[in-house]
């Protein structure tokens, strides 16, 4: 019977016969034994070769594989103190599938060579983990979203406008005209909440972030919900409910995961809504009361978001923040002159931001006010500001950073680990 080593933990199956096929993850020969661990997706096990209780082809191959050479191998699993997990494989069998070469990788290797031959280091138990927890975070991110009745749609990735600025994009060739690699597909989700009223989008958004920080990728996952007839309030109640949501189902579904990422479970069944939420000026203060440098109207840094959350346990909203500083789309409060109805959400740990949100201007004088005091071109925004001119609506919105979420719940030290190929000022390869 072919099964999954995790299987064979999970399922007791002590003195029963099994075959599991993976990759050999660590080898050892002693006399007439050979020791090997084999991994699969779901896990390892050590599989011992006695060579009188095996054929002469499996002894011989049983010897003369390569760590992550592939092989199938059957045998009876008996209980072992000493093996991972308890028990081990008394093989019978053992058929190497595809031997190759000597593998490249070892123990105490540098983060540059790793990153180097990061196509073979995914393998690594700890990638391995990490990808696996990413995928559940999106999976639940998408039936979060679906559960709330949104609709997914694809923005356009190669665009003409220039949404967070000109400083950071990536420009290509487009037929012989500028075109430049999105930023962010926030624009275009604003298109489509004139008919489906609730959607998201979740692409790749590209920044060239010429810092070199422990939280920037040129290339990174976006998740961007815009709804229709939402205020500031209901915005940031939905992602609230959102991060509470995923962290609650990685909690109860994938305990051990997080553990072995990391992640004390504990602290982040601690992540339930309602978040804190903390007036811009009122955090600029509590910055500088705990020991931080900050003047009033700049924005916050990465020593200044750890500053801030320091003695929180779930992630803190920081609200209307002063116009000057945030994109041209986000509308003032009438309450508040000068300050901007939005939010960024910053995780606790060091971590800092996850989430960047806001209302969306949707009169057109407003707008048109806005793009000129941002010394902005019309032109470059013919389009949306179109959308401000037929049947406009009072609207809101945010942009999560996959990657961003996954670092956070993973508790992982650099943003370039929750992404299989990361892209960074100094790499796009392999
Ligand atoms: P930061 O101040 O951290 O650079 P930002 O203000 O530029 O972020 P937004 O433009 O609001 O961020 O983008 C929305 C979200 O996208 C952020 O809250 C963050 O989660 C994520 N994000 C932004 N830039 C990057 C990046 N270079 N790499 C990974 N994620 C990013
Ligand atoms: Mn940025």
């Amino acid at each position: 019977m072919i099964v999954h080593i995790s299987e064979i933990f999970s399922k007791k199956m002590e003195n029963k016969e099994v075959t599991v096929r993976g990759w050999i993850y660590r080898h050892r020969t002693s006399g007439n034994m050979v020791f090997a661990v084999l991994r699969d997706g779901s896990g390892i096990i050590q599989a011992t070769v006695k060579k009188d209780k095996v054929d002469e082809k499996s002894w011989n191959e049983s010897n003369e594989v390569y760590v992550e050479s592939s092989a199938i191998i059957s045998g009876k699993v008996v209980k072992d103190e000493r093996a991972p997990g308890g028990y081990e494989l008394k093989v019978s069998k053992f058929e190497t599938v595809y031997k190759g070469e000597p593998f490249p990788i070892s123990k105490d290797l540098s983060d540059e060579f790793l990153l180097d031959v990061r196509h073979l280091w995914l393998r690594s138990q700890k990638l391995t983990k990490i990808f696996e927890g990413r995928s559940h975070i999106v999976n639940y991110l998408r039936e979060f979203f679906s559960k709330e009745e949104f609709y997914e749609l694809p923005p356009p990735i190669l665009t003409k406008s220039a949404c967070e600025g000109g400083s950071t994009l990536f420009e290509l060739d487009y037929f012989g005209d500028k075109a430049y690699l999105s930023q962010s597909g926030q624009l275009y989700a604003e298109a489509y909440i004139y008919s489906l009223e609730k959607v998201y989008v979740l692409a790749p958004s590209f920044r060239a972030e010429k810092s070199r920080t422990i939280r920037h990728l040129a290339e990174y996952w976006h998740l961007e919900p815009e709804m229709a007839w939402y205020d500031h309030k209901m915005n940031m109640e939905l992602q609230e409910k959102m991060v509470e949501y995923v962290a609650q189902k990685m909690v109860k579904n994938h305990p051990e995961l997080l553990k072995e990422v990391g992640r004390e479970p504990g602290e982040l069944a601690k992540v339930k809504a309602p978040f804190k939420r903390i007036d811009y000026e009122k955090a600029v203060d509590m910055v500088n009361e705990l020991g931080g440098k900050m003047k009033h109207g700049e924005d916050f840094g990465a020593d200044e978001e750890a500053v801030l959350t320091k003695d929180f346990e779930k992630p803190v909203f920081v609200h209307h923040f002063p116009k000057e500083i945030k994109a041209f789309y986000m509308p003032e409060d009438p309450k508040k002159p000068g300050y901007v109805l939005c939010d960024d959400l910053l995780a606790p740990q060091g971590h800092g931001e996850i989430i960047g949100g806001s209302e969306r201007i949707w009169k057109l004088d407003e707008l048109m006010q806005r793009i000129e005091e941002n010394n902005l071109n019309p032109k470059d925004y013919q389009w949306y500001i179109d959308l401000r001119k037929y049947g406009s609506v009072p609207h809101s919105g945010f942009g999560l950073g996959i990657e961003r979420l996954v670092k956070y719940f993973l508790n992982l030290d650099h943003i370039r680990d929750t992404i299989p190929f990361p892209r960074t000022i100094t790499r796009c390869y392999p």
